[in-house]
């Protein structure tokens, strides 16, 4: 990489790279006064029924708006945040945010198709040792139903420390809270093995999504792995749908739901409503 800069290249590397470590460290302690603040910010990306394109669920994704450095997004800190464990104060209020959200849209529009809402927990986030107690007590000072929250955890959490995790997935799912495993594929599990955790969902991963249209191998194991999990009573969402081809092969090999930047883009709380009404069957065949 060096080789071939010259002397002033490697010295403006250096310090471009010193300039990026410090910045990350500055976002790293920023990190607990942002909590106390309530910097943070939801959007809400629409997941739609493959079938006729519904809009029945909302994931919560959150975003920094930081004071000097404008909206943030995961991506610059919530590794970090896992890190130092400013992610426990971070999801909490993503919990609350979301769930205070959805009970609003759902009081505003009773006939909403909305049915529920999708919320990211980080694997610490899930280990504390209170986290069912906190879900339940966000549900309840939201006013929400369980069956409305979807709770997106990862592979890697169900692949550790799985007696404990087992257990805890139970206590939510006995609550009636689903439960989701975010970016499948990624990771190392397999659907056999997923099947003895109590899991509703799979989010099939972009990165499968994405050479769908292009490559055979990649059509064939998607579409072998969305009958598998059919079979094992799982639902399905393709996540990173950009193409309308992708949509329509999708829906052919009978994955149910999708999200992704052809059917929306993660949306600000005010732009929702519109948009799932304008989905309605109803609207559309009005
Ligand atoms: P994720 O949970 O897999 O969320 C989907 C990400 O893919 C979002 O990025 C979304 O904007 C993006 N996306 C959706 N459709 C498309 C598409 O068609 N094309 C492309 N290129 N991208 C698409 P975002 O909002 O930047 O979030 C990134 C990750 O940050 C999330 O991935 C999730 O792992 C994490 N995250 C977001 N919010 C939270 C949160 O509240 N708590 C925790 N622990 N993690 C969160
Ligand atoms: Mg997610
Ligand atoms: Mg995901
Ligand atoms: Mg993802």
């Amino acid at each position: 990489l060096a080789k071939g800069m010259g002397k002033g290249g490697w010295q403006r590397y250096q310090s471009d790279l010193a300039h990026a470590m410090v910045q990350r460290l500055e976002l790293r302690t920023q990190l607990h006064e942002a909590i106390e603040d309530e910097q943070f910010v939801l959007q809400f990306q629409p997941i739609v029924e493959l079938a006729d394109q519904r809009v029945t669920g909302v994931e919560a994704l959150v975003r920094w708006q930081h004071p000097a450095r404008g909206l943030l997004s995961p991506f610059h800190f919530v590794e970090a945040a896992e890190e130092n464990g400013t992610i426990i104060g971070i999801g909490g209020w993503v919990m609350r945010e979301a769930l205070r959200q959805f009970a609003a849209w759902k009081a505003e529009d009773p006939d909403t198709s909305l049915r529920y809402i999708s919320v990211n927990v980080s694997p610490r986030q899930f280990r504390a040792p209170d986290f069912v107690e906190q879900v339940r007590s966000a549900l309840a000072s939201a006013g929400a139903r369980p069956e409305w929250l979807l709770l997106e955890v990862t592979e890697s959490l169900v692949l550790k420390d799985a007696a404990k995790v087992v257990q805890d997935l139970r206590a939510l799912r006995a609550l009636g809270v689903r439960v989701a495993i975010d970016d499948f594929g990624t990771g190392y599990s397999s659907l056999s093995y997923l099947r003895q955790m109590p899991v509703d969902v799979l989010k099939l991963d972009k990165s499968f999504i994405d050479d769908i249209l292009t490559s055979r191998q990649q059509h064939a194991l998607v579409d072998a792995i969305v009958t598998l999990a059919g079979n094992l009573d799982l639902a399905v969402v393709a996540e990173g749908i950009e193409e309308p081809g992708q949509r329509i092969a999708l829906d052919t090999m009978g994955c149910q739901y999708g999200q992704g930047y052809h059917f929306a883009k993660p949306l600000w709380p005010v732009d929702i409503p519109a948009l799932v009404a304008a989905a309605r069957p109803a609207a559309l065949s009005a």
